[in-house]
């Protein structure tokens, strides 16, 4: 008993050592959402954020100094354009559900923030997800739209046709839809493989996001962004701290163990 108990104790003054003395690792946070509503079907799913804990989250990125930006003004600056702001946090939001345009994007506007939502083609204007008029109407108003392919189908099981269309075909589509030029992409299920960022690449989207946590610099393969996933909270602002606190901890292993972020 008294050995399990010395060796937990090392472990923690390891683990604090590790958090608050070693070098604060490069890089921002990107974080991924999904829904943000109090519909009683989706409000206790892991998968939501109610409204009011989105705010407070919001607030909480003001009053530390985070400044939101877009995929797009990230790459801006990878190309050489302008510089990243202080302290760059990016918000997504995988699958284009109908409260992204009713409840999340008033309380973004509200906080002067931007976000990049990633729809899948073939469900707007289904029941329950945006309206093509609703996503074009997100682009209008500087909030990135992205793709999250056709049919968010798990890209890892599929055939190199279904792939490349599956990838291809949700991009011309919603270019084909008016919408302004679709760069970045979201892969379903965090499923994914090194040979799809070559598929990326010919299709002309310029970024990626996995479920990988960590942090991301210019240095990150832009194919292979990393994000942190807010799941409902439990335990208020406390956790989202916890969740921001995480993508740090990963960047810091990485930096050891691959001398990158
Ligand atoms: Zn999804």
């Amino acid at each position: 008993m008294r050995k399990v108990c010395v060796v937990i104790f090392a472990a923690i003054i390891f683990f604090t050592g590790f958090i608050f003395f070693t070098p604060e690792p490069e890089g921002f946070p990107i974080l991924e959402y999904h829904r943000v509503t109090n519909n009683p079907e989706f409000v206790d799913t892991v998968y939501n954020v109610p409204p009011d804990e989105f705010s407070a989250q919001l607030d909480y990125l003001q009053q530390n100094g985070y400044t939101t930006i877009t995929l797009q003004d990230f790459m801006r600056v990878v190309h050489g354009k302008g510089n990243l702001p202080d302290k760059p946090i990016i918000l997504t939001f995988d699958d284009g559900y109908a409260d992204n345009y009713s409840e999340m994007l008033p309380i973004l506007e509200s906080h002067g923030m931007t976000a990049v939502v990633y729809v899948v083609s073939n469900f707007l204007d289904f029941p329950g997800y945006m309206t093509l008029e609703q996503a074009r109407d997100l682009q209008r108003r500087g909030i990135e739209v992205g793709s999250h392919t056709a049919n968010h189908l798990t890209l890892t099981e599929l055939n190199q046709e279904k792939l490349e269309e599956e990838i291809g075909v949700s991009k011309t589509f919603l270019e084909w839809k008016d919408f302004q030029t679709i760069y970045s992409f979201s892969y379903p299920n965090g499923k994914y493989n090194h040979d799809m960022t070559k598929i990326l690449e010919r299709e002309k989207y310029l970024t990626a996001v996995t479920g990988e946590p960590g942090l991301n610099t210019t240095k990150t393969n832009p194919y292979l962004l990393k994000r942190i996933h807010i799941r409902k909270p439990h335990f208020g602002i406390t956790e989202f701290k916890l969740r921001l606190l995480k993508a740090k901890i990963f960047a810091k292993i990485s930096a050891l163990t691959t001398g990158e972020n």
